[in-house]
């Protein structure tokens, strides 16, 4: 789309807007209908699309792109008339009589920007809240998940209200030229680089900005930890979408007395997961592109491979990687990893694990494993995180009364449940007074029997 051609889809959606018809609960519900429809008729092409692009497993696919997207819908629909209701609100005796209102506004027209890791998702999952709450909304799906990019602009122009809800595919010059509109707020799910240049674009019309980035999500394993269980959940949560996920354990701290085994049973689940050749079958996703994968084979040299270490650039495939002797200096451990490596480093205790986490920017995501509530109760109290799970990895995101998003450098603002929909509404205050009882006291002229009075009722 050329840069006039995005100016007019933006404007265009402003007067739609302006008209007012997206307040009503009859439209969002429609639309949230409509977009449960469009996930249902169509998610093989969905999961092909997904597949093209990431060679997603279909278990994934529907678990954490389709499955969740149909769950999330029904959650908004049985919840939206309520979330939308004005709120009441007790008034002090200063302003009686009368009554304090909360009005759930929509902000207007709003711009979700979303990543390539989990393209499907990553736009559903907002759109939700910003169809939910009222607002006119343009999406730009990630043009590097080109086949999901494509299929949502399609799906969408079938299937939703095409004056309120707009797809514009695209690159850098297409974002560009829609960062340079105003909007009522954007929402963005990337890297902290552009993160920092949506905001800059967004403060130029004072529009506020949710931040949905990542990091170095640090995973402790305390001697007290089941192993068994713990490696189990920890390649789960590593080796999911290759690694290419937000939330995923991007390095272990691991307590030295118990390091040994714990790479003993790391491999052996890896091997229990996806056998000897885990490239054979449908049994790992695929890198993204020849770049990412470039990239995440230049880390190899940060440690000694204790499984995998391999990869084959033509079929974008890194094998399942557990790396031990890691320097906290090296490559792997400077920037986000976001692929099938999981370096693992020994401390002390928890202390040593806390300062480790202290010392580098605020993760997404903390995970600690330990059957003693008092290590995850220090963890959790003396370090600060977008978000944890005890015990487990990434589960937090799956619960939807918790509000996902980070902190610090990984990021501002939250969504899922909830808090989608406060995201992407604003909560008017109103104060309505009848015309009847109109004491004289706070009118001039002042004397001092009314302030005493003033002083009695503040
Ligand atoms: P990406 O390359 O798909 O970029 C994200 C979006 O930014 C795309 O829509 C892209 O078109 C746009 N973009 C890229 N360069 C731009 C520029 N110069 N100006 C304007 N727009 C631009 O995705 P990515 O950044 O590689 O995503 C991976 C990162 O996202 C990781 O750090 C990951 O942790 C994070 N992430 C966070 C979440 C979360 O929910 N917190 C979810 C997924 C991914």
């Amino acid at each position: 789309m050329e840069t006039q051609e995005i100016a007019d889809v933006v404007s265009s959606l402003r007067e739609t807007f302006d008209g007012g018809h997206t307040r009503s609960l009859k439209w969002r519900m429609g639309q949230l209908r409509a977009l449960e429809r469009m996930v249902n008729e169509n998610s093989a092409d969905i999961i092909q699309a997904l597949q093209a692009d990431l060679g997603k497993p279909s278990f994934e696919a529907w678990a954490a792109e389709i499955g969740v997207a149909l769950r999330d819908v029904k959650e908004m629909m049985k919840h939206v008339s309520g979330w939308m209701r004005t709120e009441r609100v007790g008034a002090p005796l200063i302003v009686q009589p009368g009554k304090g209102e909360i009005y759930k506004d929509p902000l207007g027209v709003v711009l979700i920007i979303s990543a390539w890791n989990y393209p499907f998702n990553l736009v559903i999952a907002p759109m939700l809240g910003a169809i939910a709450a009222g607002n006119a909304v343009v999406v730009k799906p990630s043009e590097v998940a080109s086949h999901t990019s494509a299929i949502i602009a399609k799906l969408m122009g079938d299937y939703l209200d095409t004056e309120a809800i707009r797809v514009v595919e695209g690159g850098v010059p297409e974002t560009t030229a829609l960062l340079e509109q105003r909007f009522d707020h954007i929402l963005y799910t990337g890297n902290g680089t552009v993160g920092r240049i949506v905001m800059a674009a967004a403060a130029k019309h004072l529009t506020p900005v949710t931040l949905e980035l990542g990091g170095k999500s640090p995973c402790y394993v305390n001697r007290t930890a089941d192993l068994e269980t713990t490696c189990r959940r920890i390649a789960w949560g590593k080796f999911t979408n290759a690694g290419q996920t937000c939330i995923a354990p991007d390095y272990i701290l691991v307590d030295e007395s118990i390091h040994d085994r714990f790479i003993e049973q790391m491999v052996a689940t890896i091997r229990q997961f996806y056998g000897e050749n885990p490239q054979e079958g449908q049994r790992i996703c695929r890198i993204i592109n020849e770049r990412h994968h470039d990239r995440l084979m230049a880390l190899m040299d940060s440690g000694d491979a204790a499984v995998g270490g391999v990869g084959d650039r033509e079929d974008r495939y890194i094998a399942p990687t557990v790396l031990t002797n890691v320097d906290p200096s090296s490559p792997a451990m400077s920037d986000e990893i976001f692929g099938p490596i999981l370096p693992v480093l020994k401390v002390s205790g928890v202390d040593a694990a806390i300062s480790f986490v202290n010392g580098r920017p605020k993760p997404l995501a903390l995970y600690i494993f330990t059957s003693d509530d008092h290590v995850s109760k220090e963890l959790l109290g003396r370090t600060s995180s977008g978000g944890a799970t005890v015990n487990h990895t990434m589960l937090h995101f799956a619960v939807s009364d918790l509000p996902f998003g980070g902190v610090g450098e990984s990021g501002m603002g939250a969504y899922h449940g909830r808090a989608s929909f406060d995201t992407f509404t604003h909560r008017k205050s109103v104060l309505r007074k009848p015309f009847m009882i109109d004491p004289s006291i706070m009118y001039p002229p002042y004397d001092e029997s009314k302030e005493k009075w003033l002083k009695r009722l503040m």
